[in-house]
């Protein structure tokens, strides 16, 4: 028998692990949900390799998570029968990182020293490494379906690890079992009452039964059963279990803003469980970030970046099972398929219905819905012309009159002056800025609101747009600003807009002095106390449209 292998750990692992041991101390039960989802990964993996390969399950075809307690040893053993781990998928699984979000995670570990860390280790996807916030050592045996040899990695989290071949006496048949030796104070985690109640909390949801086994106990206990919460009635679903289901398929902590939870009949049949979160999950801005909607054939996983949601709600989380594609699918068919159009069609509307009742029925909570995915709702209008009037409906906006509020764009319409045909925006950066330009004088003046946009997505879909309720966007940095039709409440006479001699004598120098640098000058009734502005043609970008092409070097 070859000995164990030393390996190092990368780099950016042994920073993680030090930082999971010195830092988020304060949440340590996390540790048990992440090795409990692990288990469970591992046995929907082996259920879908299995509808290929049949001879993986052998003789033991159903999946389970079993939980050892050793009180007198300090130990805590998680173990499972999925698809287990080759020598090279333990390294690669436990030594190595190479998923995007570790950067990400310790960045904001860092920035935020009082601690929601711990909270966020299974939305950032380095969950096994929380056991050594308990662990002294750690050691795990597998045995990959349909191997022979089992490999057992070891580690006390600080540095290195070992892989080496076993012939152990009870290794795992398949599967993995991960024997966690506790630190001196994490002995809790031996006793039976802390670790029900952990499990229950955390992980009731969970679609593989868990066991829990005392050494010196005498019968097994199972803490869950494994029943899948979406195919359960709605009637027999409590929001806690709807919340409990969220946190473990979203790895977020907080409570969903909103569930769906629908069974589709008809042409298409599927049951589909998806929640808008109730604040922003880390990653919503990352350009390679697919949707998060897990697709299910009869109960069994098989994939969960499949394109179930546009991508302007890529925030929702959840599934779709349905018994309309055949196990064996493969990801081309799945792509093609007309079941997964009508789900993803089906999904998306009731998502949006779901919006829009919270925006009649609960505004402070659509508000802060609207503060959290309104950036990227706003994309929709973009992308998606079937739904763009909706989306455009459910949108809210600060305005020249919003205040601390916001306006929709029915309100707005619903203010606007006798024969105003556009709905006027200021795009920019900062509402502060916007606040402060000159640009809005003339409106103030005559009492019309403009909108102020400072979300990027914001100069695109103006551009391309659309109309609402007959009024088209214009922006007030564009062009003529057609001011002279609208009365200033104060209007003082002799002042009105004619252009006197004075004026046309200096627009022509201006014209002459910047001659290379503006292609006009003109007079306007945009501005009250300021002298000048900078506006730009009436054809093509406006001004903010104009900075981002610039910064996007274009
Ligand atoms: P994630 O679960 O988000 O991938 P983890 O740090 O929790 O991240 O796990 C890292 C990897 O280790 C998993 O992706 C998986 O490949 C492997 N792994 C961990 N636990 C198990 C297990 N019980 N069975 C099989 N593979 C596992
Ligand atoms: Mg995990």
């Amino acid at each position: 028998q070859n000995p164990a292998e030393n390996h190092v750990f990368e780099a950016d692992v042994a920073r993680l692990l030090h930082m999971m041991v010195h830092s988020l101390y304060s949440d340590r039960d996390v540790f048990l949900r992440e090795l409990i989802s692990n288990a469970a990964d591992a046995c929907e993996k082996l259920r879908f390799e299995a509808i290929a390969t049949p001879t993986l399950l052998a003789d033991d075809t159903d999946s389970r998570i079993t939980l050892s307690l050793d009180e007198e040893k300090r130990q805590l053993v998680v173990e499972d029968n999925g698809i287990g781990m080759s020598r090279d998928e333990l390294i690669e699984g436990l030594g190595t990182i190479a998923r995007s979000g570790t950067r990400a995670f310790m960045e904001r570990i860092e920035a935020n020293k009082a601690g929601d860390g711990a909270q966020l280790i299974g939305q950032f996807g380095v969950g096994f490494y929380s056991c050594f916030m308990v662990a002294e050592r750690v050691d795990v045996a597998s045995r990959r379906a349909g191997a022979d040899e089992v490999w057992l990695w070891s580690s006390d989290g600080k540095g290195s690890y070992s892989v080496g071949p076993t012939d152990m006496a009870d290794a795992p048949a398949r599967g993995t079992r991960i024997t966690v030796h506790l630190m001196e104070d994490a002995k809790t985690y031996t006793s039976r009452w802390s670790v029900e109640r952990i499990v229950k909390e955390q992980s009731g949801h969970v679609p593989v039964p868990i066991t829990m086994v005392e050494k010196r106990g005498a019968e097994p206990i199972q803490l869950t059963d494994g029943t899948a919460l979406w195919t359960r009635s709605k009637n027999d679903i409590s929001t806690e279990d709807y919340t409990d289901f969220y946190r473990g398929i979203s790895g977020q902590y907080d409570e969903p803003a909103l569930t769906v939870h629908f069974k589709a009949e008809g042409r298409h049949e599927y049951t589909a469980l998806a929640f808008v979160p109730g604040s922003q999950p880390f990653d919503m801005f990352d350009p390679d970030r697919k949707g998060r909607i897990k697709l299910y054939v009869r109960r069994v996983f098989i994939t969960g970046d499949t394109e179930l949601m546009p991508r302007y709600l890529r925030f929702v989380r959840g599934l779709v099972d349905t018994p309309d594609l055949p196990l064996n699918v493969s990801r081309e068919m799945i792509q093609a398929s007309p079941v997964l159009s009508a789900m993803r069609k089906g999904i998306t509307t009731r998502i949006i219905t779901a919006i829009e009742k919270l925006a009649e029925s609960d505004q402070d909570a659509f508000i802060k819905f609207w503060e959290n995915f309104g950036p990227v709702v706003k994309e929709g209008i973009y992308e998606d012309f079937e739904r763009r009037l909706q989306l455009m409906a459910l949108s809210r906006f600060r305005t020249t009159v919003s205040n601390d509020g916001y306006r929709s764009l029915s309100d707005y319409v619903k203010d606007t002056k006798p024969d105003q045909s556009a709905i006027y925006y200021l795009a920019g950066n900062s509402l502060d800025q916007l606040k402060a330009s000159p640009q809005l004088e003339g409106f103030r003046a005559r009492g019309i609101e403009v909108l102020l946009l400072t979300d990027s997505i914001d100069s695109f879909w103006v551009m391309n747009a659309p109309e609402f309720d007959g009024k088209t966007f214009k922006s007030i940095t564009q062009g003529a600003a057609d001011l002279a039709q609208f009365a200033k409440p104060d209007e003082e006479a002799g002042m009105k807009s004619e252009t006197s001699a004075d004026v046309q004598r200096f627009i022509a120098f201006a014209r002459n002095t910047l001659a290379d640098q503006v292609s006009d000058v003109r007079a306007s009734d945009r501005l009250t106390e300021s002298a000048v502005c900078l506006v730009a043609p009436e054809e093509g970008y406006d001004r903010q449209m104009e900075k981002i092409l610039q910064s996007a070097g274009r």
